[in-house]
């Protein structure tokens, strides 16, 4: 059957993630910090000293615990371990919540400041004219904060819906909206194990964006190795034969 249909992984398929990650975790967490102090000049503690980092991590692992049906939606898990944390620094459950929710707003400032690979634009813009577009991601990046929507039909933000990939739930609404059965769709990602193996057991196709040379070599049926998304046009013509 002819491809008709692409889904889109995003962090690290279409940009490097890592470092827009790095900076947003440090980032967000400095500013509440420094803004807590600065909002109450006459203590001598300051948040992070009470809290640093790794508390904060800790903090969401242990919040993911408790609220299993969240465990996707890494926003929501920030949001509540910084209200949790602020309010046992000491404030009122109002003023926590605030605060939280302001960082959150920050770290998504921070989030969004990224740039996709070079090739990305225009390859997507050539892709739409032949093929319909879905995005799945269990991230958080907005596609209209990127400027990047009007390529996508369809955009699933899977850990949001508390069904991140590997669930199948995200590719079998992806291709139930783009009107393609599972043969007919290729999906584009870099995680062996939440992009490829789950698209692969529908059916799907899948090229697989290998750029760390992590992966088994012994490929299953239907998964194309790619070492970076720009490779994609080239794989496609080749499976349109
Ligand atoms: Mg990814």
């Amino acid at each position: 059957m002819a491809i008709t249909a692409l889904t889109f992984d995003l962090d690290d398929t279409l940009w490097n993630n890592r470092p827009v990650l790095e900076r947003a975790e440090t980032g967000h967490y400095q500013w509440l910090s420094d803004a807590l102090a600065a909002a109450s000049p006459d203590t001598a503690r300051t948040f992070m000293t009470d809290y640093p980092l790794s508390a904060y991590q800790q903090y969401r692992l242990d919040v993911a615990q408790r609220f299993p049906l969240k465990r996707g939606d890494f926003t929501w898990i920030r949001e509540r371990a910084l209200f949790e944390m602020v309010e046992a620094y000491g404030l009122s459950r109002l003023r926590a919540r605030l605060w939280a929710a302001h960082a959150i707003a920050h770290f998504l400032d921070l989030r969004h400041d990224l740039t996709p690979y070079p090739e990305v634009v225009a390859m997507l813009d050539t892709l739409r004219r032949g093929y319909r577009i879905a995005a799945i991601t269990n991230g958080n990046a907005d596609l209209k904060r990127l400027d990047l929507a009007e390529h996508f039909s369809v955009m699933i933000a899977a850990g949001e819906l508390h069904a991140p990939k590997p669930d199948p739930r995200a590719f079998l609404a992806a291709l139930a909206r783009l009107d393609a059965q599972p043969a007919q769709g290729l999906h584009i990602g870099d995680s062996w194990r939440e992009d490829v193996l789950p698209a692969q057991r529908l059916g799907m196709q899948v090229a697989w964006i290998d750029a760390k040379h992590e992966g088994p070599c012994e490929l299953l049926p239907g998964v194309h190795r790619l070492t970076h998304v720009r490779e994609l046009p080239t794989l496609l013509a080749r499976l349109a034969g």
